[in-house]
């Protein structure tokens, strides 16, 4: 078929590629110019078509009655006929919100919206969130209430290389979209500031002038006392505030009681380290511009809202939101985070980021979709409060899952899969048999990113093109073609369409006037321009690169100032449980790694999840490198490989999530929420440690295992005397 221009079937960077299929169809990457990547690529990206002939792709629909028999394979229009039966009798029985829908952050935006506008029109549940919830949900709550808009980058990527000062709070970019480290690189190559907050000296510390090695869970106190430095000190933009913003007086009244000496004792950060990042910050305020980035770290946390809202606030004070190079932003982390939280697989969102209790937005959408405002459902609960409700009295007893392997995403893991066991019916739409298909009644296999046609929206706002390189597996279909055709049995197939193109004008109609306007982005125009960024709400407007420099999109186009309050985690150290843990990513895999496992060259570099301890820790705990430890919280346990490192704070240790069963680290993680955005805590829980000791011939075996001996261990102890001083850069 040639060479096709696309992008990375994996993260928010959406690096650019080209796709070459030879005459045996086997396929190659390789590397493609665009602003955000400049021609890198990681080796996830270098790798992704691995996984389109796959043998572990899944090729043929696949049933089976009752949870724990085989599977055997099936027609499309058997498991249609089945799985519309079960909408039907699960429907009949107890009501249109008893079947449910989660979908995903990777789907595009074609998908994302069609998949919200079936849980409306064809099932017309409210029961639909989707796995962006854990992903950008704090950053999303903040960033519409200070600005009235939420887009993870208010300026395109290559802006950040021009600015004097960058602080990443809870990033890691080098180990999860390393092609982004060159924008930060240039900072530092024209003597500018690079500060990362982070528990850890990531990859991407080590590339930093500063590290704040932040206790987990602290990053709200550190917002809230860089504020007071930037106040106290003299470095507020009285003009900035004055002119362009609501709310300081209230917001510095909080942040006067963070003095430096008291974040300090709360977060771990010196006084020294807080009063250098606010003058570098201010220096490049007053210089080229200076910017403040969140992602994953600062933002899975339950105050995660109040978090991001403090930095937000940090940069209102400075001036910077709406300046050239300078403002704040978020990291967006799944492939299209942005394009599918503003298309209405959110429980709470119709498309074009409108509200689904506002009767003005009921009403444009239901025009488009032709059907009665008063037939839409209204807000559902968040994908973890949904989760929590499967099965149980008045919850979903169906569940259609799109694009998330939730069994190994979700917090508190193992209730998770109690939950799933607890449906009547579960439904997967999958291209491998992931975690959460294997729990399922029927296993519908679809399209993945290079076998299909579509948009996606980067971390910029910048809306790009899939492009179709190679034909599907025979016996694979799209997600756009399953839910027509479901809808067609549920007697509403009239109002949807499988093709991609269709789909997307009609996105653009339902999203004209929203906040997420489409309405002037074609698919035409994305091939021709490269991409367009939203807003663009007509077919001559040249799309909205830069946000702010305005005025921002409030009802009185001040940006607002909210105060925000420091609180410890919901789950502090304890006796039982006396050492802190945290999560993220490793290099060479993507989220709960049901794609990435499945690439040889992948799972070859990294085979198992590490635990990451302090060698001080780790005497305490009477660990070794190389050892097998269980991470014990309140709910539940893992087991990884013990890694000593002396880049890791001694009172917390690290583990990557991407792998399932006993390995899977969200069995410990907390699912404590954010009140406003809903976010679980990932970030940080209290846990123990448990060295595992393995009989001879022995593999780890889980719990109430029979196989191998596992023998509780010594307890580790915290530890209070470890300062940036020790390992940190
Ligand atoms: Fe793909 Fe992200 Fe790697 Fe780029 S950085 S190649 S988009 S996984």
């Amino acid at each position: 078929m040639g060479t096709t221009a696309t992008h990375c079937a994996y993260c928010a960077l959406q690096c650019a590629m080209t796709l070459t299929a030879d005459a045996g169809g086997r396929v190659t990457v390789g590397p493609r110019d665009f602003p955000t990547n400049r021609g890198g690529l990681c080796q996830k990206g270098w790798t992704a078509a691995d996984l389109l002939g796959s043998p572990e792709r899944l090729t043929t629909p696949l049933l089976r009655d009752g949870r724990s028999g085989p599977f055997r394979e099936a027609t499309w229009d058997e498991a249609l006929e089945i799985v519309a039966g079960r909408i039907r009798d699960t429907q009949r029985a107890h009501g249109r919100d008893a079947v449910a829908v989660l979908g995903g952050g990777g789907l595009t935006n074609e998908k994302a919206y069609q998949l919200g506008k079936f849980a409306r029109v064809a099932l017309r549940t409210k029961n639909i969130d989707y796995n962006g919830r854990y992903c950008m949900s704090s950053a999303a709550a903040a960033s519409n209430r200070a600005f009235g808009i939420d887009r993870g980058l208010p300026f395109p990527l290559p802006d950040l290389a021009e600015t004097g000062a960058v602080l990443i709070a809870g990033g890691n970019v080098a180990e999860t979209m390393p092609p982004f480290v060159q924008h930060l690189a240039a900072v530092v190559d024209r003597g500018g500031s690079l500060i990362i907050a982070d528990p850890r000296r990531t990859a991407t510390v080590e590339r930093a002038t500063l590290h704040l090695p932040v206790m987990p869970g602290t990053d709200l106190a550190l917002a809230l006392g860089l504020l007071h430095i930037a106040v106290a000190d003299g470095h507020a933009d009285r003009a900035y505030i004055q002119d362009r913003t609501t709310g300081f007086e209230e917001t510095w009244r909080a942040a006067a009681q963070w003095w430096p000496e008291r974040v300090e004792r709360v977060t771990g950060v010196s006084v020294l380290a807080q009063r250098a990042t606010v003058a570098q910050l201010a220096a490049g305020a007053r210089g080229r511009g200076a910017v403040v980035l969140t992602a994953r770290g600062a933002e899975q946390q339950s105050k995660g809202t109040d978090t991001v809202t403090a930095l937000i606030n940090l940069t209102l004070a400075l001036g910077l939101p709406g300046k050239p190079h300078s403002g704040f932003g978020c990291i967006t982390g799944q492939g299209n985070g942005q394009g599918g939280r503003e298309h209405g697989q959110k429980a709470d969102q119709l498309p074009g980021y409108r509200k689904i209790d506002d009767p003005a937005a009921r009403a444009h959408v239901a025009g488009v979709w032709g059907v009665d405002p008063d037939e839409l459902p209204g807000p559902g609960p968040s994908a973890y409060e949904l989760i929590e409700s499967l099965g149980a009295d008045g919850g979903p007893r169906t569940l259609l899952v799109h694009g998330t392997n939730l069994a190994v995403s979700s917090p508190r893991g193992r209730r998770v899969v109690e939950r799933l066991a607890a449906l009547d019916t579960l439904v997967v739409c999958d291209v491998v048999m992931s975690e959460t298909a294997a729990l399922a009644d029927v296993v519908l296999p679809v399209t993945q990113w290079a076998e299909e046609d579509g948009t996606m929206t980067n971390l910029e706002g910048r809306v790009i093109r899939r492009r179709r390189a190679v034909a599907p597996p025979p016996g694979v279909r799209s997600e756009l073609e399953m839910l027509t055709a479901l809808a067609d049995r549920l007697g509403r197939g009239d109002r949807f369409s499988a093709d991609p193109e269709t789909v997307f004008d009609e996105l653009r109609r339902a999203s004209a006037g929203g906040i997420a306007d489409y309405a002037g982005i074609s698919w035409d125009r994305i091939d021709a321009e490269g991409g367009v960024f939203w807003p663009c709400p007509s077919d001559t407007h040249p799309g909205t690169p830069r946000l702010f420099a305005d005025g921002f999109p409030t009802p009185d186009g001040r940006a607002r100032f909210v105060a925000v309050e420091h609180r410890p985690p919901a789950e502090d150290v304890d006796a039982d449980h006396p050492v802190y843990l945290t999560t993220g990513r490793v290099l060479q895999q993507y989220q709960s790694g049901a794609q990435t496992r499945r690439v040889p060259a992948l799972a070859a570099a990294v085979t198992e999840p590490h635990v990451e301890i302090h060698p001080d820790l780790a005497g305490r705990s009477g660990l070794a490198d190389g050892d097998l430890v269980r991470v014990v919280s309140r709910r539940g346990d893992a087991v990884g490989r013990v890694r000593l490192t002396t880049t890791i704070r001694p009172d917390t240790v690290f583990m990557p999530f991407h792998w399932g069963g006993e390995q899977a680290v969200n069995r410990v993680t907390n699912p404590a929420l954010d009140p406003i955005s809903r976010m679980p805590e990932f970030k940080v829980c209290a846990v123990r440690l448990e060295r595992v000791v393995v009989s001879q011939g022995g593999s780890c075996g889980t719990d109430g295992d029979t196989g191998p001996e596992v023998s509780p261990s010594r307890r580790s102890r915290p530890t209070a005397d470890w300062s940036e001083g020790g390992s940190a850069a």
